[in-house]
C-alpha cells in the first residue's frame, strides 16, 4: 500500500535490561522493510562482536557532549554511567526514505521523544515473571563491570513509568511479541495523520471533478 510521504511513524520500544527490545527491534526491522532500526550514538565502548555504526556510533565523552550542545540529538540520557543518545539525522534519514524509525531507547529517552513528537508511540516490553528476567539477566551476567542488583533496582524504577506509555507488551515469547509491536505499528499507519495528504489530494480531484463535469444530480 502507497503512503504518504510526511507520515513516517517514531517506534520507541523500552524495557527493562533483559526485556529483550533489541530482539524485537532488530526483528520487526528485517522482517518490514518500510521500518529502519535507529542506530544510537553511546559513550560506552563496544562489546565483543559489537560493530561501530551497526549496533552503536561508539564516540567519545567530548564528541558527545559537544553534539549535545549542539542539540544533535531528539534525546539523549545517561544510562548505567553512559551516554546515549538518538542522533536527528536517524529520523530525518528514515523520513526521507519513506520509512518509520523504531528506536531501542531506556525510558528517559522514551519520555524526552514524545514531548518533542507528541506523534510518536511509546511501546514498554514487560517480562512475563521475574523468574524470566533473571534468567535473562543471568546469560549477560558474563559481562564486564554487568552488576544483577543495579540492573534490577533500575528495572524497579523503569516499571514505574510503564503506565506512562502508549502500549505494554509482555514478552512471553519472541515472536508473539514481535507480532504484538507490528500490529500496534500497523494500526498506527491507520491513523488519520498518515493518510492527510492521500485525504487532500482526493479532495481537490473531486473538487475539480465537480467543477469540470456538467452533471447534475437528482
Ligand atoms: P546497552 O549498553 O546494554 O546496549 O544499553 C543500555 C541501555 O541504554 C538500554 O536500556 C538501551 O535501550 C539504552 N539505550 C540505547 N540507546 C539509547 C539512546 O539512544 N537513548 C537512550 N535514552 N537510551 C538508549
Amino acid at each position: 500500500m502507497s503512503r504518504d510521504p510526511s507520515s513516517g511513524i517514531l517506534l520507541v520500544l523500552s524495557a527493562p535490561t533483559g526485556g529483550g527490545k533489541t530482539t524485537i527491534a532488530r526483528r520487526l526491522a528485517a522482517r518490514d522493510p518500510l521500518v529502519r532500526f535507529s542506530v544510537s550514538h553511546t559513550t560506552r565502548s563496544a562489546r565483543p562482536g559489537e560493530k561501530d555504526g551497526v549496533d552503536y556510533h561508539f564516540v567519545e565523552r567530548d564528541a558527545f557532549r559537544a553534539m549535545a550542545a549542539r542539540g544533535e540529538f531528539l534525546e539523549w540520557a545517561e544510562v548505567h554511567d553512559h551516554e546515549y543518545g538518538t542522533h536527528r539525522s536517524e529520523w530525518k534519514r528514515a523520513a526521507a526514505e519513506g520509512r518509520d524509525l523504531i528506536l531501542d531507547i531506556d525510558v528517559q529517552g522514551g519520555l524526552q521523544v514524545k514531548k518533542a513528537e507528541p506523534g510518536c508511540l511509546l511501546v514498554f516490553i514487560l517480562p512475563p515473571s521475574l523468574q524470566v528476567l533473571l534468567d535473562r539477566l543471568g546469560r549477560r551476567a558474563g559481562e564486564r563491570g554487568f552488576d544483577l542488583r543495579r540492573r534490577l533496582e533500575t528495572a524497579l524504577v523503569e516499571l514505574e513509568l510503564a503506565g506512562s506509555y502508549d502500549y505494554n507488551v509482555i514478552n512471553e515469547d519472541l515472536d508473539g511479541a514481535v507480532d504484538a509491536v507490528a500490529v500496534i505499528l500497523a494500526s498506527a499507519r491507520l491513523r488519520p495523520r498518515a493518510c492527510t495528504a492521500r485525504v487532500d489530494e482526493l479532495r481537490r480531484e473531486i473538487t475539480h471533478w465537480l467543477r469540470s463535469t456538467n452533471v447534475h444530480s437528482g
